[in-house]
């Protein structure tokens, strides 16, 4: 493992919250810091307006935020009383390299990843892969957009919208903000979505886990299926440079039920499994976790509102890998927005034109992939770590889990190829699936 940029520790109790979070915790960046102002009888308080509007302070908000607020007046609006820090992210390396301004953030470089079977076979996937600090991402972005004369306002949730003829109306808390254009980044919690028919749940990923201090030396292990079952579920495990354990129990699941039990399970994890004994004390922790929703999405885009992160599907939909995505992508995508704010060309087949989608092709991989995971059991999972293997092919693999396959005619038929020649059955069957849909679809 190679390490090469500082980087400012992950906060793992709340005194341990960078000043900029709690800052924003206290309230102190009202709404009524907009950049103009009217009194509207019709709503119940100020109405303020600003050119975009984006709901949603994750990462693929605020990457769009900071870009956006250069050129325009940007408001984004947050439930949560501070940005989640619930999450770590692993991308490739590229990612990095093509954001090297983001320098501060980055996190371990790996050259490695383990997939274990539930009897320890492993496939060890090579390539340069990039770990990030998620707190320190989120800070420098949040800094980067109030430094440029965004706003970013905490404790307001969004409920609904309306259209007007020169912009849209945003409904959150008590406000009603007036925006030429807004942008969805509420990931799976986005109530548009599904209102507006723009998207079919697939799945989810759940997952659930902790940071704990760590002691001794554990390689990077992107999907460990420890428990025997006939639903298999993984364990993910990254060690970060400020001496943490990052481990997380992930469970693909068709439907969101509350009856999963994945916190009496990741008890076990930390308590009693091997993982136990690279924890210092599983009493010290804070909690990593959230749900990864797998969406086929049949709009990007409605007129004035444009979707972007989870909620715009901008990630591979099998790995969960979204980070790559957006990190390659947001500056191109808010150079586009501004251009399209520019010109008042907001129309839903506009936008929809935006750079940093995911090919047809391998969306529709992808897809196949997801579907076939959520059928797996610790057995198919094994069949295809002994596939991946044998194939010895680590480009392929990467493309796989980054959703980047070459579907060029020549790409497509090197790699029916190769996982053909391999014997790599289960995969191919995947591959096979999505590019069948992709061309019958
Ligand atoms: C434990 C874990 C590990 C992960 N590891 C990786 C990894 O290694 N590599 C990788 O690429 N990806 C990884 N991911 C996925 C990655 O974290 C997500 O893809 C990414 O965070 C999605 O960003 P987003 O901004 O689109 O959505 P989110 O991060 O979900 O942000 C959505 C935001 O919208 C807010 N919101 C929701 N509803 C409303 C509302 N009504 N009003 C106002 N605000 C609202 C939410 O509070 C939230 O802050 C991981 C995820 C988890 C949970």
């Amino acid at each position: 493992m190679k390490r090469r940029y500082r980087t400012c520790g992950a906060a793992t109790h709340d005194s341990d919250i960078p000043e900029c979070f709690r800052k924003r915790a206290r309230g102190d960046l009202p709404l009524g810091h907009a950049h103009s102002a009217k009194a509207d009888n019709k709503g119940l308080s100020q109405q303020a307006h600003y050119d975009v509007v984006i709901l949603g302070a994750g990462v693929a908000g605020l990457l769009l935020a900071s870009e956006l607020s250069r050129v325009s007046r940007v408001l984004v609006l947050e439930r949560n009383e501070r940005p989640a820090v619930t999450k770590y992210w692993v991308t490739t390396e590229e990612a990095l390299t093509r954001n090297a301004d983001l320098a501060s953030a980055a996190d371990w470089a790996l050259d490695s990843m383990d997939f274990i079977a539930f009897d320890g076979a492993t496939y060890r996937s090579e390539g340069s892969y990039r770990l990030w600090n998620t707190t320190a991402l989120t800070c420098l972005l949040l800094q980067r957009t109030q430094e440029r004369g965004g706003v970013v306002a905490f404790g307001q949730t969004f409920y609904s919208y309306a259209r007007g003829r020169t912009g849209l109306t945003i409904m959150a808390n008590g406000e009603r903000i007036t925006a030429r254009l807004a942008i969805d980044c509420m990931g799976h919690q986005s109530p548009i979505i599904m209102a507006e028919g723009c998207g079919r749940i697939a799945g989810y990923y759940l997952l659930h886990g902790a940071t704990f201090p760590m002691t001794g030396t554990l390689m990077p292990v992107a999907l460990h299926n420890l428990s025997l079952s006939e639903h298999a579920a993984y364990v993910e495990a990254f060690p970060t440079s400020d001496g943490q354990l990052h481990i997380v129990l992930i469970i693909p699941a068709r439907e969101l039920r509350p009856s999963t039990n994945l916190s009496a399970e990741f008890e076990f994890v930390v308590r009693k499994s091997p993982y136990s004994k690279f924890i210092a004390d599983p009493r010290k922790r804070s909690f990593l976790g959230g749900i990864i929703p797998v969406v086929r999405i049949k709009r990007r885009a409605l007129d004035r509102l444009f979707f972007y992160g989870e909620a715009g599907q901008v990630h591979p939909a099998a790995s969960g890998t979204a980070l790559t995505r957006m990190l390659l992508s947001y500056r191109d995508v808010a150079a586009f927005l501004a251009d399209r704010l520019h010109h008042d060309r907001l129309a839903a087949s506009e936008l929809s034109e935006a750079p940093g989608k995911i090919g047809r092709l391998n969306q529709a991989i992808q897809l196949a992939l997801f579907r076939d995971i959520l059928q797996w059991s610790s057995r198919r999972f094994r069949t295809i770590v002994v596939e991946a293997d044998r194939l010895r092919n680590h480009q392929l693999m990467n493309e796989l889990f980054f959703g980047d396959f070459d579907t060029t005619a020549a790409g497509v038929a090197m790699t029916l190829r190769t996982l053909t020649k391999a014997r790599n059955w289960t995969l191919l069957s995947a591959f096979a699936g999505g590019v069948a849909r992709a061309i019958t679809t």
